[in-house]
């Protein structure tokens, strides 16, 4: 049965999960918090699996009638919290799948236990309702939440919950991690890994994705060749990016990557920093032809075209001051 090895890195929360099943320690409450792609659905799951195994290991044996009702999504004592609203999580959705259900003792074993994916959605009301049953929770009672922005939570709520935190996961695991799963060169795999940020999904993604590969390809072709481009081609490569709806800010986090690259190997001529090793060609000659100050002036003038989108300035023309610093530089 599939357990926590699914999850790439995040020991230390395994660790916990774990601990506490053999001290007989649980926590009434967690929340748990990451990006998306990190695993945090995949953990809370594996611990609610192994909380309601009939064995009472630390992981789920996934042979008893309750690891097979997990497995099926059948188990009447893991509730996964829906909402009706996609924007939010209201009190009466609390109210009736937590508050109301959760003073019913379990059907079998020794726990029931609450999943709230996406919690930091829940409206102020939502969250006070929820404190009340956190603030005394029946002793066979779990709730965990799960959140990208601890943030949104009441200070109240998180005091009262075990906060886990998800942590990016090392380039050299994501890597390694990479070409053992997903067949991908160790060239791409570095690429991606630095792309992500030790986010082990949005690595994947990249990897299997085609939309990605797609955007790989087109920003080296127009980062070899754009100080040879002129204007009309520049434009014309902005519209084509804007036509296929190309992720303008993936593109920007690519030419950030990719100047970096260059930066980095004018200042210490090691091949092995690289991100782009197989571009390493490509970008040797750019290093030629770039000064100092004009990679650093590209950098800044990134780091503005992002500023400018955020603010819903004309696209367009933040592209274009961008590609043309690029070219120029
Ligand atoms: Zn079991």
């Amino acid at each position: 049965m599939a357990g926590y090895e699914e999850v790439l890195g995040q020991d230390s929360i395994k660790e916990f999960f774990r601990n506490s099943i053999r001290t007989g320690n649980v926590p009434h409450a967690c929340i748990l918090s990451g990006e998306d792609g990190m695993g945090k659905r995949k953990l809370a799951e594996t611990f609610a699996r192994a909380l309601l195994c009939e064995k009472g290991g630390e992981e789920a044996c996934g042979e008893c009638h309750s690891c097979k009702q997990t497995a099926s999504g059948s188990h009447p004592d893991l509730i996964f919290v829906t909402h009706e609203k996609p924007a939010s999580i209201g009190v009466d959705d609390v109210r009736e799948q937590i508050q109301d259900s959760i003073v019913i003792r379990p059907y079998n074993g020794t726990y029931k236990v609450y999943i709230v994916d996406e919690a930091e959605k829940m409206t102020v009301q939502a969250q006070n309702a929820l404190l009340k049953t956190i603030e005394e929770p029946p002793s066979y009672g779990v709730i965990l939440l799960l959140t990208t922005n601890l943030d949104a939570f009441l200070p109240t709520i998180l005091s009262r919950c075990v906060q886990l935190k998800c942590k990016p996961v090392s380039d050299a695991a994501g890597k390694a991690y990479l070409m053992e799963h997903f067949q991908v060169s160790e060239a791409r795999a570095e690429v991606y890994t630095a792309f992500a940020r030790g986010n082990v999904g949005k690595m994947v993604d990249m990897a299997t994705s085609e939309e990605f590969q797609n955007m790989y390809d087109r920003m080296v072709r127009l980062l070899k060749r754009i100080k040879e481009m002129d204007i009309s081609e520049l434009l014309a490569c902005i519209k084509e990016l804007k036509d296929d709806s190309v992720d303008i800010y993936d593109c920007l986090d690519f030419m950030q990557l990719w100047y970096r690259d260059i930066l980095m190997y004018k200042v210490t001529r090691d091949i092995n920093l690289m991100v782009f090793k197989n571009e390493h060609n490509a970008i040797n000659e750019i290093c030629e032809k770039s000064g100092y100050d004009g990679l650093e002036l590209i950098l800044q003038a990134i780091d503005k075209a992002r500023v400018r989108l955020n603010a819903n300035v004309n696209q367009d023309l933040a592209l274009e001051l961008m590609l043309l610093t690029m070219k120029e530089n």
